[in-house]
């Protein structure tokens, strides 16, 4: 048996695991990172990288709480990761349009007043020509919007790509393809094996996304981590009408710098189910065209998509599960995994050292839900 012996085992290489895998390797621990396929390929790679902004000073939720800190870490560590991959994210502040058709529409006035309660920065814009600034070929059937100028995005396969560099820059060990990992206990102590090889860490981190569950499960855990399917449609337009993310309730539009435009996105309970399917490639489209009608000319360029790791809050879950010596999970984060992220892999790797986080964490350790579906069965 080949013994793989280091300070923290990280299961799972999405964003969540490989960001948390940087931060514990930059604090000077030896971090080994086990993967069942190639890292950085699930929901992750699928996801739109919108990064909604947050306000630490008056976040009240626990929601509020992680997002905003979050919010505060991201511009610094894409410049990190610029500074040790050579890779540029293509994080940037774009800002987001949310649509209404009326200033009584219940999503806008309930974005108001979210906003305005964490003291993010907003304009209500009521005046079409207003509109007409940010997405000159909108539908004329929008009267009212919000703007959020702080509303950033990153683009998430190359932000993979820096953070595997990064990773692999401070010394991570990597395992990719590692199918079939068991996971069992010797004296409270969670160890993972894989064919021939055994994988030893005082700490062991669960980050396996929607899959973080059916992994726990062979230590007669049962955490409320679930996948939801979410499709992706991607065009590609030779003049880009605009520049912001534009969003009308749960679907959304999200221009790259480069003429690709994002369309997303469905929220699917299928199981582990990643096809995507017509009729909800055909509303993808069809809400583009709605929206912003000059978009017929644009080409389809591809579709796809991810599952989300769903929870029954739809809030993470972070820290130690109960009755094990050295086992924590980060997972759970649904539609917000890579806003999250970079709070998420704080929070966690402080926890992981025995330190403090700088965020309080109710509403987002493991222990929150009904005891009977968080202990060991
Ligand atoms: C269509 C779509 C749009 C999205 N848009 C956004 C957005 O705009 N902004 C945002 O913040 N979030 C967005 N999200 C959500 C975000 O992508 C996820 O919350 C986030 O990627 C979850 O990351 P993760 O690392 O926890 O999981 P994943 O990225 O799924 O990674 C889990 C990893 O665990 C590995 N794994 C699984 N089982 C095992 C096993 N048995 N052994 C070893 N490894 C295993 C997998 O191979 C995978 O690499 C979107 C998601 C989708 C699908």
């Amino acid at each position: 048996m080949n013994r793989i012996v280091s300070d923290f085992l990280i299961v799972g290489g999405g964003v969540t695991g490989l960001t948390t895998a940087c931060r514990l390797a930059e604090q000077g621990a030896t971090v080994t990172l086990v993967d069942r396929g190639r890292t950085g390929r699930e929901a992750s790679w699928a996801g739109a990288g919108m990064l909604p902004p947050g306000n630490l000073a008056k976040a009240a939720s626990a929601e509020a709480r992680l997002r905003a800190y979050s919010h505060a870490l991201w511009p610094q560590f894409a410049q990190t990761l610029r500074n040790e991959t050579g890779i540029d994210n293509g994080y940037r502040t774009c800002g987001a349009i949310e649509l209404g058709h009326t200033d009584a529409d219940p999503a806008l006035q309930s974005l108001r007043e979210k906003l305005t309660d964490e003291g993010i920065a907003f304009r209500m814009l009521s005046q079409r020509g207003d509109i007409d600034s940010l997405v000159p070929e909108l539908n004329m059937a929008f009267h009212e919007a919000i703007f959020i100028p702080d509303f950033a995005q990153v683009r998430n396969p190359r932000h993979l790509k820096a953070l595997n560099i990064a990773c692999k820059n401070r010394n991570v060990s990597v395992f990719e393809n590692a199918e079939s990992l068991s996971l069992h206990t010797v004296r409270d102590k969670v160890c993972v094996k894989e064919q021939e090889r055994s994988f030893e860490a005082d700490q062991v981190l669960i980050a396996a996304g929607a899959w973080s569950n059916v992994l726990l499960s062979q230590l007669n855990v049962s955490l409320p981590v679930f996948p939801v399917r979410g499709q992706m449609l991607q065009l590609r337009c030779d003049q880009m009408p605009f520049q912001c993310v534009v969003e009308q309730g749960r679907r959304y539009l999200v221009p790259r710098s480069d003429g690709l435009l994002l369309v997303g996105s469905t929220e699917d309970h299928c199981g582990f189910d990643k096809r995507t399917t017509a009729e909800a490639i055909h509303e993808l489209l069809a809400f583009a065209l709605e929206l912003v009608p000059s978009l017929s000319s644009a080409s389809v360029t591809t579709s796809w998509a991810g599952l989300r790791p769903g929870s029954q809050d739809g809030l993470p879950l972070l820290g130690r599960i109960n009755d094990f010596d050295n086992l924590f999970v980060s997972a759970g984060h649904f539609r917000s995994g890579l806003q999250m992220s970079v709070g998420s892999a704080h929070v966690v790797a402080d926890l992981m050292l025995g330190r403090q986080p700088e965020i309080a964490l109710d509403g987002l350790t493991v222990d929150r839900f009904d005891s009977t579906s968080t202990e060991r069965l």
